[in-house]
């Protein structure tokens, strides 16, 4: 599913970068987990020693409990990404609060963990949606990189959107389920990329807990 930028506001809470001057990445992955390409992107992670934030839907944790539970078991920081993954605009704000209680609910049932940030699915949330969220006690992340990987395109086109954008503190958004083929092969050169530029892959909660 599209998670492209269109327009969170500024005044909304949330992080589109971590608060860091050091070279960490926060380096994250969408829309999972799913049997096919989440657990190929795992087995990358895990040669590279890489640790991530997964932005999970809660209907694909229902379905994907193991692939969930590797990614808890791995290291890596599981996240809520709602349920069914809305448009900001049609939900309300309590329907919305009830599919993030029910994601985080069957994550705490099926992993033990209790994820304590949110990314709005399409990066869209309304200024009384956000107000709500952070009333609940969640962080909100955006991103400062888009890799544009949901669209199906090539590795070399997704390592080609990220590379000239890093940055200390770059949030990098990648998608871990839907057409994500290029993802898979893109993935070994970013990470060799980025570890050659001098940068270190954190979860957010690593930097901004
Ligand atoms: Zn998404």
């Amino acid at each position: 599913m599209q998670d492209g930028a269109r327009w969170h506001h500024e005044a909304i809470p949330g992080i589109r970068v971590l608060p860091t001057s050091d070279r960490l990445l926060g380096m994250t992955f969408d829309d999972g987990p799913d049997a096919e390409f989440t657990p190929k992107v795992l087995d990358i992670l895990e040669r590279y020693g890489v640790r991530v934030t997964f932005f999970c839907l809660g209907a694909q944790v229902d379905a994907n409990p193991s692939v969930a539970r590797r990614i808890v078991f791995a290291g890596h920081q599981i996240a809520n990404h709602s349920w069914s993954h809305p448009h900001a605009e049609d939900v309300t704000p309590s329907e919305l609060l009830r599919e993030i209680a029910q994601t985080t609910e069957t994550i705490h049932r099926v992993t033990g963990e209790r994820p304590r940030w949110f990314r709005p699915p399409y990066g869209e949330l309304l200024t009384e949606q956000a107000r709500e969220v952070a009333a609940a006690g969640y962080r909100i992340a955006f991103w400062s990189v888009d890799s544009l990987d949901w669209s199906g395109i090539p590795g070399p086109q997704i390592v080609a959107n990220v590379v000239p954008s890093l940055q200390n503190g770059a949030i990098l958004l990648h998608h871990s389920a839907g057409h994500v083929a290029g993802t898979v092969d893109a993935l070994p050169y970013e990470i060799e990329l980025c570890l050659r530029l001098g940068y270190r892959f954190v979860r957010l909660d690593d930097v901004d807990a």
